[in-house]
């Protein structure tokens, strides 16, 4: 007997990278942060605000927020829905869409892993599409699939390729379910599949202000799609999912993109070098369109160099996972933090 549902019981839960507390002496790249604080006018913001903003409920579809957005991308408010980190609007999709085995989520392997775990509380049959070694969308297979909701990030975490806006076109055109592009990583990226939301009424993108913008412990995500297939979410969602500060502090954030852009060039540049020294340690990584790196070691020993990092205090992830087991997804920081990591990598490989 147990308290709880059967697909409660039968999954283990998202298990998520390891967070030290900040002033831990430790070299955090493995959960994707930002290594630069976050923009100064949203400290500002934090710094002065009136604690009547706490007296009282926040406003449930985060306004404020929505017209930050609304002029920094060019898309009308009612477009917006706004998500306490973009985690509870995945949540929330589902929820909302999937459902058993006639409601399927399908998503192409590797990725995110919440996606699995979602699918597995809610429950929803999910359906599991290997990429092929290059990385190309397997469109067909997809679309075959059927899913009631069709996840594909892009930039893909932990690969870090971008999937082809044409790719994404075809995908959205031939589903008849709702396809979710999740852009976590969009602010790395040459481009976004923001155009699509216009031409398919059953897209929708996600972002977050956790990767591009320095605000993982704000939780702020949102998402864009026309207003139709937001009714739905609304429905969901709970009704005061954004806290008055995130709402505050996220909308002064995003309004600042200058800054935003000025760190993304900074680890854009950064991943490359990053890359090409790794590259000289005899790893192989894939070319990254996030704020991360998939690297495989020269001897495939990737666990074994996971815990020796971790021992000198320095943490990467590891993905105990088909078709990981050799690898590291390696969070670009700053130059002095990816210096710190190479001489790291150097000693253990000298020991
Ligand atoms: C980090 C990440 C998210 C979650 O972002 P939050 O807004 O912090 O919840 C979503 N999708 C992918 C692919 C991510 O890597």
């Amino acid at each position: 007997m147990s308290y709880f549902r059967t697909a409660v019981d039968l999954t283990t839960g998202y298990i998520p990278g390891e967070q030290p507390k900040p002033g831990t002496p430790i070299l955090k790249l493995n959960t994707n942060e930002n290594p630069y604080p976050p923009s100064p006018k949203a400290i500002e913001v934090l710094r002065n605000l009136d604690s009547e903003w706490l007296r009282r409920y926040p406003d449930p579809y985060a306004k404020d927020f929505c017209l930050a957005v609304s002029e920094a991308l060019e898309i009308p408010t009612d477009w917006i829905i706004v998500s306490n980190g973009s985690d509870e609007l995945l949540n929330v999709i589902i929820r909302a869409c999937a459902e058993g085995s006639d409601r399927p989520v399908v998503y192409p392997m590797p990725t995110y892993v919440l996606y699995r775990t979602l699918a597995a509380l809610q429950p929803a049959d999910a359906v599991e599409i290997s990429y092929p070694q290059d990385f190309k969308l397997p469109i067909d297979e997809l679309v075959a699939a059927k899913g009631a909701v069709t996840f594909i990030a892009s930039p893909n975490s932990p690969s870090g390729h971008i999937v082809p806006l044409d790719d994404l076109r075809e995908l959205a055109q031939r589903l008849s379910g709702i396809l979710v592009i999740d852009e976590a990583y969009v602010d790395f990226a040459d481009y976004s599949a923001l155009p699509l939301v216009r031409e398919f009424d059953n897209v929708i993108i996600l972002r977050t202000l956790s990767k591009g913008y320095s605000l993982a412990g704000l939780r702020m995500g949102f998402g864009i799609a026309n207003p139709q297939l937001l009714t739905g979410l609304f429905k969901v969602k709970d009704s005061y999912n954004i806290d008055a500060i995130a709402t505050l502090v996220g909308a002064a954030a995003i309004s600042d993109r200058a800054y935003k852009n000025e760190c993304a060039e900074k680890i854009k540049k950064s991943r490359e070098i990053l890359t090409a020294n790794l590259k000289n340690l005899d790893f192989t990584a894939l070319k990254s369109h996030g704020n991360f790196l998939l690297a495989t070691p020269p001897e495939g020993n990737a666990e074994h160099l996971y815990l020796q990092l971790k021992a000198r205090g320095i943490l990467v992830r590891y993905f105990k996972q088909f078709g990981l087991e050799n690898k590291l997804r390696i969070t670009v920081g700053t130059e002095e933090q990816n210096q710190t990591l190479l001489a790291a990598l150097l000693a253990i490989e000298k020991q």
